[in-house]
């Protein structure tokens, strides 16, 4: 969920990513401890691909070029590679956030075929890794996919959920991507919803150890600079000044065309049930823009949206850029979370 929208930063040059977060089912072969959805084994209900593929040209129409593939564990989805099939036949760039231990095999080498990005989770060193995924076995397992990821795909990564000590094993992990040929380390730190709320409850993070955290990604960030790409989901305030085009979409109108509707709201996320949100993963059901199951048009969900919520939107923007700049205190920040939090508290579940 990067607050930048510049994940795919293996895109061609001069194309924006304008990305589609799927979460297509929450059936994982794992139950980690940080599970933002709270995914777990043996969940039945996946998105049907037929209505899935419908809106995914359609938003192609729109102005999206960048699948997301999240869950749940993405390889567990039965039509995976029908779906990526179908989504780079429609001209998207296909990222897939996985755990890594169900690559081996022909299933998955025909899903890797199609996909551009494979992000694999790591939590630390082997202990830290198995104890944060519950399974003993489970960093093993990761390396051997890496392994299969080596071979059979241009470009992976690693993606860390950040805990408030993460800051004392990035450099490991910097080390450890580049010693695996990974291209990229994604750092995100831990979101407060699903699993996590119970498990890690009292991992809140504070301004020291967002600093350590900030500091040492710049650091690592200039060492390894020709040789991995990292990319943090924090901002520093001044930075959020200086550039509020980052996260505050200032140009927002609601007299907006369609087409525009991606230029502001570069991600898009599909939830297990279907809805389409646009903001963050977790962001107020009231922003809702439809579900993939209604039949209708995304082109008529958009128009819908943007007439009577759009003004709403730049509420939330407005509030939640208004709240960091007002707060001296706290100078590193977590934009997504931030705006997720503010919706809830702006817009309630049932708000109309
Ligand atoms: S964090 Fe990822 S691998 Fe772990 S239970 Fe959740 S979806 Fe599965």
């Amino acid at each position: 969920m990067p607050q930048n929208n510049e994940t795919c930063e293996t895109l061609p040059a001069g194309r924006v990513s304008k990305i589609i977060q799927i979460h297509p089912s929450l059936n994982c072969n794992l139950q980690c401890k940080h599970c933002y959805s709270s995914s777990a084994p043996g969940i039945k209900k996946e998105l049907a691909f037929d209505d899935l593929a419908n809106i995914i040209g359609q938003a192609a129409e729109v102005g999206y070029n960048v699948i997301s593939l999240s869950g749940g564990e993405p390889f567990l989805y039965q039509q995976l590679e029908e779906l990526v099939r179908f989504s780079k036949a429609a001209g998207y760039f296909n990222s897939v956030t996985s755990n890594g231990m169900l690559l081996k095999g022909s299933r998955a080498k025909n899903i890797l075929k199609h996909v551009d990005l494979v992000a694999v989770s790591i939590d630390g060193k082997e202990e830290q890794h198995d104890q944060m995924r519950c399974q003993t076995g489970a960093f093993k397992k990761m390396r051997e996919g890496v392994a299969v990821l080596r071979d059979s795909i241009k470009s992976y990564g690693f993606i860390h959920t950040l805990l408030p000590d993460s800051w004392k094993i990035l450099s490991w992990l910097a080390g450890f991507a580049i010693d695996e040929k990974a291209s990229l380390l994604h750092l995100h730190p831990l979101e407060m919803s699903g699993r996590a709320i119970h498990t890690l409850g009292g991992s809140l993070f504070n301004q020291t150890n967002l600093y350590k955290i900030y500091i040492s990604h710049y650091y690592l960030q200039t060492y390894f600079e020709n040789d991995l790409f990292i990319q943090l989901d924090l901002l520093h305030r001044n930075n959020i000044r200086n550039n509020p085009n980052f996260v505050f979409h200032e140009n927002c109108k609601p007299q907006l065309t369609i087409t525009g509707f991606s230029s502001i709201f570069k991600e898009l996320i599909i939830n297990e049930n279907g809805d389409i949100l646009p903001i963050a993963h977790g962001c107020s059901p009231f922003f809702t823009i439809g579900n993939i199951y209604s039949g209708e048009k995304l082109s008529s969900m958009i128009d819908r949206f943007m007439q009577e919520k759009m003004n709403y939107v730049i509420d939330l923007f407005q509030t939640t850029y208004d709240s960091i700049m007002d707060d001296k205190e706290q100078e590193i920040v977590n934009w997504s979370e931030m705006v997720i939090r503010q919706s809830f508290t702006l817009f309630p579940l049932h708000a109309a």
